[in-house]
This record gives structure tokens, C-alpha cells and sequence, in this order.
């Protein structure tokens, strides 16, 4: 008991020593800002999205980020979810495992008045996010595909017959991606020999399903549609396994350090660079915004949520420099420093 009285008494008066200094309030709890990502195969969400959202939030000031990632599992990504809702999240920044099964997130946060950005992926029903922010994907497709068919004009494979390699079934980015390459490849009046929707944009599975068809069509295939830099890696060892001659044309998209390695390389003619630093950094300040009850318009509006849609590039070795480079996304020393 007197050890408690000495306690009070010494924190009473180092307070009283104190006042009058500008030392930071810590006494009330700190903003916290959810940010759930969808998958860990593919490097851009721990190389990029989570680190640089962090770092803008602690630039803001005072809010907590955290984090989850939810291993492309929908199930565990509702879980976290509601965690970070009971945990007193003031915002939720959710990329989405399965745009549909996000409708029961979106749906929770949004009775509790906590705001949801969607972010990258659609959420698609349980209402309306207050913010979207992503890139415009049917672009992202059509610069693929546009990648992929002035590639075999150039070899003078035109009538060689192609292979699609989408991305995952539950990601609504997949379809927007597939859309604009088939559009451009079929105004091409190239010859598409299958498609393949990949579950969980898993390489192994993009492997498996390429190794497959080179069974049927062997020297056939003059090239591989890959929705991207993760699917593609899968595609190439499957092509590299059946020795496919001459190695079809491979696309890509994320400017993957090991993606851009292998166009440097030859092995893979393309990829997309998506300036994901700069989403995340909005995703970031819209974030705080929301928190702290603002409501942010956007330079757009998509069903009438306010959205930043980012401009996608297309990449290949004529272009690394000005591109990736010159956007000090890598730097030539990565690029050639073998991983
Ligand atoms: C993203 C891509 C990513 C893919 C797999 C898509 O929704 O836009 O950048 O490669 O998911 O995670």
C-alpha cells in the first residue's frame, strides 16, 4: 500500500515537473486503419502495397495500420476482418480475396459505420464502398494483348496459335484483364487455341494447365497470353519443360523483379508496370481522410463511388529504362543482380 502512495505521489510530481512541455498525448488510443490484402504468391503485396501504405500513414501522424494478409483464403480474409472491426478499426482498406463473398465485409463495416476502400479489386454487392482505387484493367488487357500481337508480327508468327492463361475466377480485376485482351486479339484475328482461368492466380496451377496443353498442341503454341508476372513464370517453366520451339511470346503484369529478369533475358516478352507505390499512397490519404469523417471526392466516379483509376504501362526490353527505372520502381543493379 505504501508502495502504491510512493508510486502516485512520484508520477504527481514528475506531472507537475512536466507541464508546460510539448510532449505527445499518449494517453488517448490511436487511430486504427485496417488494410487487408489478398495473397502472398504474388510479390507486389509485400514488397510494395503494405510497406509503402504504411510508411504515408505514419507520415500522416498518429493512426496504427494493421495488417492482414489473407493468403487467398476468403474464408480467413472475413475472419481478419472481423477482427479489425472488433479491434475498433475506423477504416477498412480491403483488396479483395473474392469481390463477391466481400459483400459480407462491406456489409459489416458499413452497420457499424466504419468505411471500406475498395482497394485494387472490386467489392462487388453489400453496398457501396466510400472509395475506390485501382488502375484502369481492361487497359491493362489490351496492352497485353496489343504486346502480344505486334510481338508475333515482328517474328512473323501471326497464324501461330495462342494459349490464355487468365487470372483468378473470383478476382473481378481477372475479367476486366481478360476483356480487353480478347477484344484486341480477336480484332487481330488471332487464333486462340484455350483459355484457362487460374484458381487463385496460382502459378503451379498455370504450369500445370500450360503443361497440359502443350501435350495436345506442342510447336503449335506461338505464344502465351499470361494474366500476369506470377501466371507467367508458371507458363515459362512449363514451356521450357516441353522445350517449345521456337519460344512462344509470354506476357506478363506487375513489373515483378524476377518478370522483369526474364525479359531481360528473353524468356518473357512483356509486362505491365502499374505504379502501385502511387495507389497505395492514395489509398493512405484517402484513408486518413476517412477517419477523420471527411468524405473524398475522386477524380472519377465508377457506379457512382468516387475512384482514382492509375494509367497502367506496357514494358519490354526496349523500355525498361524509361520506364520501371526511370520511375525508381527498381534500379538497373536489381534488375541485373541475379535474385
Ligand atoms: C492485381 C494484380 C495481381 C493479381 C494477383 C490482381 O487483382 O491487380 O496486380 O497480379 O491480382 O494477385
Amino acid at each position: 500500500m505504501r508502495r502504491l502512495l510512493t508510486a502516485v505521489l512520484l508520477v504527481a510530481a514528475s506531472a507537475a515537473a512536466l507541464s508546460g512541455c510539448a510532449l505527445p498525448d499518449n494517453s488517448s488510443p490511436r487511430t486504427i486503419i485496417a488494410l487487408l490484402l489478398p495473397d502472398k504468391k504474388t510479390a507486389r503485396y509485400e514488397t510494395f502495397d503494405r510497406p509503402v501504405f504504411e510508411k504515408r500513414i505514419a507520415e500522416l501522424g498518429d493512426a496504427q495500420v494493421l495488417y492482414t494478409n489473407a493468403d487467398q483464403d476468403a474464408a480467413r480474409q472475413q475472419q481478419q476482418a472481423e477482427s479489425a472491426l472488433a479491434a475498433g478499426a475506423a477504416v477498412l482498406v480491403l483488396d479483395p480475396v473474392d469481390g463477391r463473398a466481400a459483400a459480407s465485409i462491406l456489409a459489416a463495416a458499413t452497420a457499424e459505420g466504419v468505411p471500406v476502400i475498395s482497394y485494387d479489386r472490386m467489392i462487388i454487392g453489400g453496398g457501396k464502398p466510400a472509395y475506390y482505387v485501382s488502375f484502369d484493367n481492361e487497359r491493362v488487357g489490351e496492352l497485353q494483348a496489343e504486346a502480344l500481337v505486334a510481338g508475333l508480327e515482328k517474328e512473323g508468327r501471326s497464324d501461330g496459335g495462342i494459349l490464355m492463361v487468365h487470372g483468378a475466377p473470383t478476382d473481378s480485376n481477372a475479367a476486366q484483364f481478360r476483356d480487353g485482351a480478347r477484344r484486341v486479339i480477336a480484332a487481330a484475328g488471332l487464333r486462340v487455341l484455350a483459355e484457362y482461368d487460374t484458381p487463385d492466380w496460382s502459378p503451379d496451377k498455370a504450369q500445370a494447365w500450360v503443361s497440359g496443353q502443350l501435350a495436345q498442341y506442342g510447336d503449335e503454341v506461338a505464344a502465351v497470353y499470361a494474366a500476369n508476372d506470377g501466371t507467367a513464370s508458371g507458363a515459362i517453366a512449363a514451356l521450357r519443360a516441353a522445350d517449345v520451339s521456337p519460344f512462344p511470346i509470354v506476357t506478363g503484369q506487375d513489373a515483378e523483379l524476377t518478370a522483369l529478369q526474364r525479359i531481360v533475358e528473353g524468356d518473357q516478352y512483356m509486362t505491365v508496370y502499374k505504379a502501385i507505390r502511387t495507389q497505395a499512397t492514395i489509398a493512405a490519404d484517402v484513408a486518413v481522410q476517412l477517419a477523420a469523417g471527411d468524405k473524398p471526392s475522386g477524380d472519377t466516379t465508377i457506379d457512382g463511388i468516387p475512384a482514382t483509376l492509375l494509367t497502367p504501362v506496357a514494358v519490354t526490353v526496349d523500355n525498361i529504362a524509361s520506364t520501371v527505372v526511370a520511375d525508381g520502381f527498381w534500379t538497373i543493379a536489381d534488375i541485373c543482380t541475379p535474385t
